[in-house]
């Protein structure tokens, strides 16, 4: 049995993760503007993967007898003047993604709900994954700095993300 305060955290997270696949694929937007497909390729695949987040999370409601409500998806409203600031956006996206995914352990936690902790466990690794693949992107985009040619390579290498 899921308490209201677990259930609204989780709905919310729903949107929250749906919010992740928008401001991706803004990402994705401000690279094609740029000329960088390599790096568009890589977050339209990031907004996949978020999108995934969502449905798994609709479907744990679901298999839990839950209703699933939806609220409207917050815009994006970043502007970027500078290659490496929305990798770094990402990076700093996600650790709140990581906090977001603790408040919900810890009112699962508090509830006794050890389901939704179980699940939750999937969520914390991922989450350590996500940091450390935004960590690594922004690590190299950062060294290479405004050398054109390393960076067309670099989204090359980018472009082949499945
Ligand atoms: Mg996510």
């Amino acid at each position: 049995m899921l308490t209201a305060k677990v259930t609204e955290l989780l709905m919310d997270q729903i949107n929250k993760e749906l919010y992740s696949a928008y401001l991706y694929l803004d990402f994705a937007n401000y690279y094609e503007d740029e000329g960088f497909e390599g790096f568009a390729h890589w977050y339209e695949k990031q907004c996949e993967e978020e999108v995934g987040h969502a449905m798994k999370i609709r479907e744990y409601l679901i298999d839990n007898s839950i209703s699933v409500k939806f609220e409207a998806i917050a815009k994006p409203d970043k502007t970027f003047t500078a290659l490496a600031q929305p990798v770094k956006a990402g990076l700093e996206h996600e650790k709140y993604v990581s906090s977001l995914i603790n408040t919900i352990d810890e009112a699962a936690l508090e509830a006794k709900d050890f389901r939704t902790m179980e699940f939750l466990n999937w969520f914390v690794k991922e989450q350590l994954e996500e940091e450390k693949s935004a960590t690594d992107l922004l690590t190299k985009v950062e060294l290479l700095g405004e050398d054109a040619h390393a960076l067309l390579v670099l989204d090359g290498e980018l472009a082949a993300r499945k």
